[in-house]
């Protein structure tokens, strides 16, 4: 698209829209790779129970609007359904504040610094190929940025999707299970997750008590809950019922 422009100006006019269609392309990246993280985790708790999904008729936004032939067991004890509430669960995930603040951040930097490279361009005395490349290098690099956000926010899809699947799961069985995090544990690992993986007890504990204890734990290490883990980028921990 740029590539084909043959002066400065008509390569800056055509910015606001390249920044809208940017924008487009990867929030609709991002809220698949968020919708599939969800119902991955739904099944994948309902899996560990032997539990099997079916996938409601009613759910808009399901590409998989059918019953799913994936989870079927010899012996089915349970059966819990993926349902509109799913759905309306996915949707609100990517459409949350920190991602709009993202994106809106994203489209004001790019600007910026796009503009300025034009600039920069025209008085070199660079040619438009040139001048494209190096605006290519910084699309490429805040791109990157973006994503390595969003994927806290899919990690963060992936452990909703598995409450959610525990929770109707729960609700059959009548009686809670009890939670853990797995927490990767490395080198890069920061303090707060370190104690609160050092605070769940082998036995696990209740969704409130696990809540509590991570926010208790997140706030003083400066740290907000989203959803029902303490998320920050780059850190992957997973929701998971103690057997
Ligand atoms: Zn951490």
């Amino acid at each position: 698209m740029l590539r084909a422009s043959t002066t400065f100006s008509e390569l800056s006019d055509k910015l606001p829209l390249l920044l809208i269609a940017l924008t487009k392309d990867l929030k609709t990246i991002v809220g698949e790779e968020i919708g599939d993280a969800y119902r991955h985790g739904f099944k994948s708790a309902a899996e560990e129970g032997k539990v099997n999904v079916t996938m409601k008729k009613g759910g808009v936004n399901s590409p998989e609007n059918k019953e799913s032939d994936k989870l079927v067991f010899k012996e089915a004890r349970m059966r819990i359904d993926f349902d509109q509430a799913d759905e309306d669960a996915i949707r609100v995930i990517s459409s949350n504040e920190v991602q709009n603040k993202t994106y809106t951040e994203l489209n004001s930097i790019l600007s910026t610094k796009l503009n300025q490279i034009i600039t920069q361009s025209i008085t070199e005395g660079r040619s438009i190929n040139a001048t494209v490349g190096e605006m290519q290098k910084v699309v490429n690099t805040e791109v990157y940025k973006l994503r390595r956000i969003a994927r806290t926010e899919i990690i963060n899809a992936g452990n909703e999707g598995r409450l959610a699947s525990y929770k109707k799961q729960e609700a059959r069985r009548k009686k809670p299970f009890k939670y853990t995090l797995i927490v990767t544990n490395n080198s890069r690992t920061c303090q707060a997750h370190r104690e609160l993986a050092r605070r769940i007890p082998a036995t696990g504990l209740l969704m409130d008590d696990l809540i509590q204890l991570q926010q208790s734990v997140g706030s003083s290490y400066g740290l907000t809950l989203r959803g029902n883990s303490v998320l920050h980028p780059n850190q992957r921990t997973t929701l998971i019922r103690v057997i």
